[in-house]
């Protein structure tokens, strides 16, 4: 069985934890990085492609004995269109795909779990308190904007128009800005074992909001410098134990409303990305429905996978040992679709 995924995100860390599995691994990458990922011992073979829709036949060319990994760069790149046609066994629920780009469904169905969520402005005319406003899809924060009005609002929204980053308001969400810090909890659920492990915690490293707060306030008054929100990097973060309940919870809870929205429901890694409030409370405003990058962080093993395993586990590895553990009790097609 060969292990393998596209060229970007947490592919090393894939394929690192899958070689450390005993796989053979693969990366499907752009022809330009082939050289990149020569280096690394752990990728047994480089699949190059010369665009797109290569790249969905060298996914499909592994499909007898292939199972991709999905991670945040496999929709965005790929599009839904072709993701679509892959033929290769994928981990975890590929259904979830249509619910993480689109921000709409994905509160609904956190809503629907019972997981404390910032308010919803379903229109520019309804604001009445400080919101961020977000774009569909995994942009990794680009193009969003805080508006403590309706004016600001529309004006930041025409103005994204304008320069064709959107193509109507239909494609943006307005959220109420939760005030606290941010902390994206990363869960593993199994299948196999039938439990929710809590993974890690990482911080995304914003720019330039994260660098804002170096500056006085006065100077970013008088320069009306506004906050933007584009990822650059991650923190490594671990909570108060006396959050992790709650957060183990709410991902329990998830897992059991996927079930029920998205047969056969979240499969593997997830993250529930939140605001942590000083009355507490864990505000999650946003999902990721498989391998978040701020699992990159822990190739070695985070403060919480030791808890589980008492050896180094990857989020890459560990998906790898869910593999291994489907596959020695044949249950290899009950998670991956
Ligand atoms: P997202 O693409 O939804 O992960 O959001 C990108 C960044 O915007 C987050 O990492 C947060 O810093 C910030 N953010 C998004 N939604 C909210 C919210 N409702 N309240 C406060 N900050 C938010």
């Amino acid at each position: 069985m060969i292990i393998s995924t596209i060229g970007s995100h947490s592919a090393l860390q894939i394929l690192h934890g899958a070689k450390k599995e005993g796989f053979k691994t693969t990366v499907i990458t752009d022809k330009k990085r082939e050289n990149f990922y020569k280096n690394f011992y752990f990728i047994d073979f480089i699949l190059s492609y010369e665009d797109l829709d290569d790249a969905v036949i060298k996914i499909n060319s592994l499909k007898d004995d292939g199972i991709l990994i999905p991670h945040g760069s496999l929709v965005e790149y790929l599009g839904k269109e072709r993701v679509s046609k892959i033929e290769t066994k994928i981990f975890g629920n590929k259904n979830i795909f249509e619910w993480e780009a689109n921000q709409k469904k994905k509160m609904e169905l956190l809503k629907k779990a019972g997981i404390k969520t910032p308010e919803i402005f379903e229109s520019i005319e309804d604001i009445d308190r400080l919101v961020i406003i977000k774009l569909n899809g995994a942009k990794g924060g680009k193009g969003y904007f805080l508006a403590k009005n309706k004016e600001e609002a529309k004006e930041g929204i025409t103005k994204l128009i304008q320069s064709k980053i959107i193509q109507g308001e239909d494609e943006i969400i307005i959220q109420e800005y939760v005030i606290g810090v941010p902390m994206y909890f990363q869960f593993f659920y199994s299948y196999i074992l039938n439990r929710v492990e809590i993974f890690g915690i990482d911080i995304r490293y914003e720019t330039n909001i994260d660098g804002i707060r170096r500056l006085p306030q006065q100077y970013i008054s008088e320069r009306e410098i506004k906050p933007t929100f584009v990822v650059v990097g991650n923190i490594p973060a671990v909570a108060r134990e006396s959050l992790l309940p709650v957060a183990l919870d709410y991902a329990n809870s998830f897992v059991n409303t996927t079930k029920q929205l998205i047969p056969p429901g979240m499969i593997g890694p997830f993250c529930l990305e939140s605001i942590v409030t000083d009355d507490m409370d864990i505000v999650v405003f946003e999902f990721s429905g498989r391998i978040v990058a701020g699992t990159n962080l822990y190739i070695n093993g985070s403060p919480y996978s030791w808890l589980y395993w008492d050896e180094p586990m990857s989020m890459g590895r560990r998906i790898a040992r869910e593999i291994k553990m489907a596959n020695e009790e044949d249950k290899l097609n009950l998670v991956t679709t």
